[in-house]
């Protein structure tokens, strides 16, 4: 599950790190890429792929189970007996999480993500934004080097030019030449230099998380319009997320009127409309649950059972039949309202439906 909470460059990054794993550095896989096709090659290939998969199918089961109940849905695909639409969905999910992590990646960041489009409208002025950059100052002129000399009186900067920012960056860009729309933040180009400038004995941070003012020794200002405007959007939205939590009603309840016939009427001269009731228990505790119906003067509800009781989690479906006197009806169609309650009564909720008869007199 929290594998699915991971943003698709996690998700990426774990792909890739399984990879590392298999296949060793990525010259080492470069080099295998490059080779003719052997046992050795078809192993490590098979093995990288196999996990692969069994990751993107169980990521596929996982988002198909925010729609069907879980363990339902792994019991189904244990007995290999998922209707044609679940499979569909397990199989297009666990296609695509292992079509992007697994072979687009970069690619997805760079053409498909709306981020990459519109980040330079949210960064505003890059003096005062802190953003991925190198330390022109101290980075410039790059040249390589021995380690131990004195770099300066060769008239070069603190970069080595060991181009491995460049190879470590998901979406293939030199920060060196500057924040680039391809950049998405992941930070791997600061940890691989700061390992080369502890290498070579060097202060790290040549790329760093910064802002332009700092390098250039300038003041950053922090209260901007703009990041004034991001915090109250942002407590707008974390008040809302919490208002939505706290409110949340651990249950649901759809009604859909029998559609075959309008309505009917009862040897006892009443007018009856079918319903289907469709009861989801949202709640950590199972529960019994009390329905009721208003709206219309003399409205008998009437059930198969009265004892509705639905397991956490799960969901129940119930016929239910409502009757009234037609005397008692004011138009052709007339609004209902659905109660269902927890026994206890901490629970309540309510559905609005139609009841329809014949036209009164
Ligand atoms: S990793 Fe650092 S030292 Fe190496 S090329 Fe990139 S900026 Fe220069
Ligand atoms: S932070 Fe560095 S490694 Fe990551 S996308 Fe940007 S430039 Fe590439």
């Amino acid at each position: 599950m929290v594998w699915l909470l991971l943003p698709t460059n996690s998700m990426d990054r774990g792909f890739l790190w399984i990879e590392r794993k298999i296949e060793g550095p990525r010259n080492q896989q470069i080099k295998r890429d490059k080779q003719d096709w052997n046992a050795e090659k078809i192993r490590i290939k098979t093995i990288k792929h196999f996990i692969w998969i069994v990751l993107s199918f169980y990521t596929g089961i996982t988002f198909v189970g925010y729609f069907t109940p879980i363990r339902e849905l792994i019991d189904l695909i244990m007995q290999l007996s998922l209707g044609s639409w679940e499979w569909f969905w397990v199989i297009f999910y666990s296609f695509a999480i292992y079509g992007n992590a697994g072979w687009l990646r970069e690619q997805v960041c760079i053409y498909m993500c709306p981020y990459a489009r519109f980040q330079s409208q949210l960064l505003g002025s890059q003096n005062d934004m802190a953003t991925i950059r190198l330390n022109e100052k101290r980075g410039e002129p790059r040249g390589s080097r021995k380690k131990g000399i004195n770099y300066e009186e060769q008239n070069l900067g603190a970069c080595t030019d060991c181009s491995l920012c460049v190879q470590v960056c998901p979406t293939g860009i030199d920060i060196r030449d500057g924040l680039q729309y391809q950049c998405i933040g992941c930070a791997a180009c600061i940890d691989v230099c700061d390992e080369v400038m502890d290498k070579m004995n060097y202060p790290k941070k040549l790329i760093s998380y910064t802002t332009l003012s700092i390098l250039e020794g300038k003041k950053t200002h922090i209260l901007r319009p703009r990041i004034v405007f991001y915090v109250a959007l942002l407590i707008v939205l974390t008040l809302g997320i919490l208002y939505s939590i706290l409110t949340r009603i651990p249950l649901s309840l759809d009604v859909i009127r029998d559609r075959n016939t309008l309505f009917r009427e009862t040897n006892e001269g009443l007018i009856e409309n079918v319903y289907k009731i469709q009861i989801i228990n949202k709640d950590t505790q199972s529960h019994h649950y009390q329905l009721r119906a208003s709206g219309i003067k003399g409205l008998q509800i009437k059930m198969d059972t009265q004892n509705i009781h639905v397991d956490s989690g799960q969901n129940s479906e119930i016929v239910v039949r409502l009757q009234v006197d037609p005397e008692n009806l004011k138009s052709r169609s007339s609004n209902i309202t659905f109660m269902l309650n927890t026994k206890k009564g901490n629970i309540n909720i309510e559905e609005e439906a139609r009841f329809v008869g014949p036209t009164p007199r």
